[in-house]
């Protein structure tokens, strides 16, 4: 039997709506008030004032993790791409320390996946995939980007810090779930 078409998604901002509760974190710990619009470039402390090590402190929290909201529709949108066929693979850039949080995060939230790949970030997710994906989907514009030289549709998860510039010929903008779909079926 031949392997199955792999989909590959990344958890931040595209499972999880993750940086909206982030920012009222810090706000509320730092006494700022950042909004999404702020976040015109990716990373908290690149985008924002804000030390490096406070980002990190959430991320690597099991009780931060856990109290991050789905994103809508993210749930069944993995269920369909496992029914029509799809090996689904999550790689994210959240470290090991945060897998037992992300594992009960997932299965709260009902969602249906074959493998979780923990600690890679960027353009560096590629070299964890066991094969060429069928399709791909990030919010960060160096992963899309990546995944669009392997595979035949890589989205882009639309986010204030992406909105600029175009990409590859076979790379896809999309607003929500509703547009993540298996190409030719
Ligand atoms: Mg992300």
């Amino acid at each position: 039997m031949p392997d199955a078409p792999l989909a590959v998604i990344d958890i931040d901002d595209v499972l999880a709506d993750t940086t909206p509760l982030m920012l009222d974190h810090l706000n509320r710990k730092l006494g700022t008030a950042y909004t999404m619009d702020d976040m015109h470039v990716f990373g908290m402390s690149q985008a924002l004032s804000i030390p490096r090590e406070e980002v990190v402190l959430l991320i690597n929290s099991n009780e931060f993790q856990m109290e991050i909201a789905p994103m809508p529709g993210a749930a069944a949108g993995l269920a369909r791409l496992r029914e029509q066929g799809c090996e689904v693979w999550l790689v994210t850039g959240r470290p090991e320390i945060v897998r037992p949080s992300t594992e009960a995060w997932l299965a709260r939230g009902g969602f249906a996946y074959d493998h979780l790949v923990m600690g890679l970030a960027g353009s560096e997710k590629v070299e964890a995939l066991p094969r060429a994906p069928l399709l791909a989907c990030d919010d960060r514009a160096d992963a899309v980007t990546a995944y669009a030289a392997v595979a035949q549709v890589a989205y882009l998860y639309a986010r204030p810090w992406n909105r600029d510039g175009a990409g590859p010929e076979n790379m896809r903008r999309v607003e929500g779930w509703g547009e993540i779909i298996v190409p030719g079926r």
